[in-house]
């Protein structure tokens, strides 16, 4: 649909609380200007005098919901986001994803981060839909994840570099790193949503990073240990999975293959059952070329998936959850856990109109 126009969708609308027939989104500039039901005043208001041809009526099988956020994104259409930021996110449109961050992986080290960073900030300048950049790393626990085997603790002189240019969103570190502190403070300070994961903490270095701002957990159960040496005859141990658990002030990110590699779909269930649905935020963390396959593997070992969020929704409705419940995962809050929930993830007026059109089964996708 054109950008610069007045216009309106009427469809099945796909809300919070449910699936609404005959739901009218109005659109100018393309920000989402109305979102009410076809037969209210406001809606006939909005209808009233738009000139021939700017109303598009959805089929009334077809769902209308709010595309796709991804925070937790390395890779797409044949290229890593730090070689061609633009080429990974236009890929990722086309199934549906209209905003996501680019995720910058310790293998690639310090320089290769930087270098990225330019490049997406490049790109950001070019390309709709790239928010910024989620680091992940370099200061990660150096046995947990793929690509493991070297540690790096958190040095001012070499992080400020790294945030320097502003395009950075979100830092994911371990917190059980010497001066990990000291980053989530300075990551919180300066806007930046401090994550953790890859990472053996117990309760008392996650409570000390949720106190200095950590927001987010990346990819919960997945790449996780515990650092508890003896423990009671009889107890299991306790590790940074529960000690997160335990937390009120997180939202969870959650990597859904249809095989339950990443994640065991009873280890989704127990997330939900701990920290509700509500704080629960789905991911990609796609790393490689779709094939028929929804993991990656690098030398015979695990490294993200090779979904798209289209892949992530439908293995979603596969485990049981409704329409609703899977944009709320794959949109409104991973839009939420970043902070941008007032640009993207909803059909509320005032967001951008990144309206997906799609069928019940979620497998056409179309961005209007
Ligand atoms: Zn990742």
């Amino acid at each position: 649909m054109p950008q610069s126009v007045r216009y309106a969708v009427y469809g099945r609308a796909c809300l919070p609380d449910g699936l609404h027939p005959d739901w009218v989104i109005g659109v100018e500039d393309g920000v989402i200007g109305l979102s009410a039901p076809a037969a209210s005043i406001q809606a006939e208001n909005w209808l009233h005098g738009l000139p021939d041809g700017v109303l598009r009526r959805c089929d009334p099988e077809q769902i209308l919901a709010p595309a796709f956020v991804d925070i937790h994104c390395h890779a797409g259409g044949g290229y890593m986001a730090y070689e061609n930021p633009a080429a990974v996110m236009r890929y990722h449109r086309a199934h549906g994803t209209a905003a996501m961050l680019q995720t910058l992986y310790r293998d690639i080290g310090v320089d290769g981060m930087l270098r990225g960073i330019g490049r997406i900030a490049q790109a950001m300048r070019e390309e709709q839909g790239i928010l910024g950049v989620h680091l992940e790393g370099p200061y990660l626990n150096p046995a947990l994840g793929s690509m493991a085997g070297f540690a790096l603790s958190p040095d001012p002189a070499v992080y400020n570099r790294l945030l320097q240019h502003g395009v950075v969103r979100m830092c994911t570190f371990a917190p059980e790193l010497e001066g990990a502190e000291a980053l989530c403070r300075a990551l919180a300070s300066r806007g930046i949503v401090p994550a953790i994961g890859h990472s053996a903490a117990g309760r008392r270095f996650v409570r000390r990073a949720v106190e200095a701002g950590a927001r987010v957990v990346t990819h919960v159960f997945n790449a996780s240990g515990h650092s508890e040496g003896n423990v009671p005859r009889g107890t299991r141990p306790f590790g940074f999975d529960e000690a997160c658990l335990l937390e009120d002030a997180l939202w969870y990110e959650f990597i859904c293959d249809s095989g339950g590699l990443h994640v065991r779909h009873d280890g989704i269930r127990l997330l939900e059952k701990t920290v509700g649905l509500h704080r629960m935020v789905a991911i990609t963390d796609c790393c490689g070329e779709w094939q028929g396959e929804d993991v990656n593997f690098r030398n015979g070992e695990l490294m993200g998936s090779c979904m798209c969020m289209q892949h992530v929704a439908r293995n979603l409705l596969h485990m049981g959850y409704s329409l609703p419940q899977i944009f709320r995962l794959t949109s409104y809050q991973p839009a939420c856990a970043i902070g941008v929930q007032h640009l993207v993830g909803s059909l509320l007026p005032g967001r951008q109109a990144n309206l997906l059109l799609t069928d019940p089964g979620l497998e056409q996708i179309e961005l209007l």
